[in-house]
C-alpha cells in the first residue's frame, strides 16, 4: 500500500472554503453586478454563511482553510479579519474570482492579492486555488515561482503528490474532487446557465461518508471544497457538524486547514522517499 503520510497518520482531511461571495457570481457572467438579487446571494456567505460554520468550527476546535478573492476581502473586511482572529489559514482564490489563460496576467493578480492581505489581514498566502480549478500550462510554474508552499487544484489521484519543476523544485498538491464540492449537490439558479441540484444533506452526507470510509482505508486524503454562500445553510451545516464529528471518531485522522495537512503530506511523501 501506498505510504502518504507520517507515522501515525493514517489519513488527511483538508478542510477548505472558497468564500467567493459576490465573485461567484460575477464570474459566471458579469451582468451578474446589475442583479440586486444575486449579489445578495453572493453576500449571504460572509454575512450569514461564515459566522455559523465559524461557530461550528469553534464547537468542533478545528481549523480550515480561506481561499478567499482580493476583492472580497475589501467588501467584507471584517468577517475576513474575523476568520483570521479565530485562526484560521487564509488562502489565494484570484483578485475577482477570475479565470485567467495568461501566465503575466496570473502573476499580477496574485501579487494585488498578496498585497491586499497583507495590508487589510496581516497575513500571507501560503496556498494557491485557482477560481474554479482552471490553469493552464505555466501555472503550477508561477505558483512555484510566487512563493506558495502548496496549491490544491489539480485532481490526479485521490492522495497527495509532487509537481516537480524541470530544475527540480517540488511543489505539493492536495487535489480535490468535484465529488467533494457541495455546489456539485447543491447549487440551485434560475439564472442562465441554469443550475438545479437541491439535493438532501443526508444524500450528501452518505456520499462524503462512504468516500471517507473507503479513503480510510486507503491512507488517502479527502479535499473538502465548500462556499458559504452553499453549505452555510442551517440544515448543511449541521449535516457537516455530523459528519466531521463521525471522522473525529476514526484514530489517525487528520483533520484541518490544507496547510497544516499539505506539510503531512511532505514529511510523508520524503520518509517513503527516503526508505
Ligand atoms: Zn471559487
Amino acid at each position: 500500500m501506498r505510504k502518504n503520510w507520517p507515522q501515525g497518520i493514517k489519513m488527511g482531511v483538508a478542510l477548505t472554503f472558497d468564500l467567493d461571495a459576490e465573485t461567484f457570481w460575477f464570474s459566471r457572467t458579469m451582468d451578474s453586478k446589475n442583479n440586486p438579487n444575486l449579489m445578495a446571494e453572493g453576500a449571504y456567505g460572509p454575512n450569514v454563511g461564515v459566522p455559523r460554520i465559524l461557530d461550528m468550527l469553534d464547537r468542533q476546535q478545528l481549523k480550515a482553510t480561506f481561499f478567499i478573492p482580493g476583492w472580497v476581502i475589501e467588501q467584507h473586511t471584517e468577517t475576513c479579519r474575523e476568520i483570521v482572529r479565530r485562526g484560521h489559514e487564509i488562502g489565494y482564490h484570484g483578485y475577482l474570482h477570475e479565470t485567467t489563460y495568461f501566465p503575466e496576467q496570473d502573476r499580477e493578480l496574485v501579487e494585488k492579492s498578496k498585497r491586499i492581505m497583507k495590508e487589510l489581514l496581516g497575513v500571507e498566502p501560503l496556498g494557491y486555488r485557482a477560481p474554479e480549478a482552471i490553469l493552464t500550462e505555466e501555472t503550477i510554474a508561477n505558483v512555484m515561482a510566487s512563493g506558495f508552499e502548496y496549491s490544491s487544484n489539480t485532481m490526479a489521484c485521490d492522495w497527495p503528490y509532487y509537481h516537480e519543476s524541470g530544475d527540480g523544485e517540488k511543489l505539493i498538491e492536495l487535489p480535490f474532487s468535484w465529488l467533494y464540492d457541495d455546489t456539485s449537490h447543491f447549487f440551485f439558479t434560475l439564472q442562465t446557465p441554469e443550475r438545479r441540484r437541491i439535493c438532501s444533506p443526508s444524500y450528501v452526507k452518505e456520499i462524503w461518508q462512504s468516500e471517507f470510509d473507503g479513503l480510510y482505508d486507503e491512507g488517502g486524503l479527502m479535499t473538502l471544497v465548500l462556499h458559504p454562500q452553499c453549505i452555510g445553510r442551517v440544515s448543511r451545516v449541521n449535516m457537516l457538524e455530523d459528519l466531521l464529528c463521525y471522522m473525529k471518531t476514526k484514530a489517525g485522522v487528520a483533520i484541518g486547514p490544507a496547510l497544516d495537512i499539505s506539510r503531512l503530506a511532505r514529511e510523508g511523501l520524503e520518509e517513503s522517499l527516503n526508505s
